[in-house]
Formats: structure tokens, sequence, C-alpha cells
């Protein structure tokens, strides 16, 4: 049967501007709050125009052991150049860049996934261990 996961793609984020990176600690102490940056285009950047553009960033984590992840958040980027006057005339267009922080006491793995409107869905990890 066709599974959702068959359809995320993902990659070395330096060679596929896709691949959401995730800049976060390796290692915390329990409880500590964990600041990130979740971007899209870190090392090679990804257009943004009215026409292909990055929808979306959704950060998970799953703590070890666990059956299921925690969201921890989710966000949506709305301007990509588009105006009244039409397609690419309003010079605005929201970066797909953002700061969230969580705190846990539990390690785990934190994972992200994005969406390009023309280029569909991929996603990244990165493992959190505690002290
Ligand atoms: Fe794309």
């Amino acid at each position: 049967m066709p599974s959702i996961k068959d359809v995320y793609q993902s990659g070395d984020w330096k060679a596929e501007k896709h691949v959401p990176v995730i800049k976060a600690p390796d290692s915390i102490k329990a409880g500590q709050v964990v600041k990130m940056i979740v971007k899209v285009g870190e090392e090679i950047a990804h257009p943004n125009t009215t026409e292909h553009h990055i929808c979306w960033i959704s950060v998970y984590f799953h703590p070890e052991a666990e059956k299921f992840p925690m969201e921890i958040g989710k966000f949506d980027f709305s301007a990509h150049g588009a105006s009244a006057k039409g397609p690419n005339t309003s010079t605005i267009a929201t970066e797909p860049c953002v700061e969230v922080s969580f705190k846990t006491e539990k390690p785990g793995v934190i994972l992200a996934t994005s969406y390009c409107n023309i280029h569909g869905l991929w996603e990244n990890s990165k493992n959190l261990k505690v002290e």
C-alpha cells in the first residue's frame, strides 16, 4: 500500500537545496532549553518566487524508546512576491528560516520536514543526547 513515507525525500543539505537544516546542540543537560534554527537553503539558496517557494517547515521531537513523536512547531511561509499588480511584483518574500526552542529531559531525535510547492516533501533529522 502506498505510504506518505514513500514520498518524503532527503539527502545531504550541502548538496540538495531542499533538505531542511537543523542547527541544534549535539548534547544538553536534562531539562535544558534546546534552541534550534531550522531552515531551507543554508548552503544553496532555494528560489523564493510566486511560482516556486518553500511553503512550510514542521519540527518534531521523538524521545528515545517512545512510540510517538511530539510536534514542536509548524511554520507557514506566506509571502512569495505576489501583489495586486501580479506575480513577483511585491519584492516581499518570507524566508524559510525559523528559530524554535523546546525543553526535554529525554534524549531522542529532532525531525524536520519541509514542503516546496513544486518539488514536494523533504525531511532531515538530528540526534540529541542528554547528559
Ligand atoms: Fe523547489
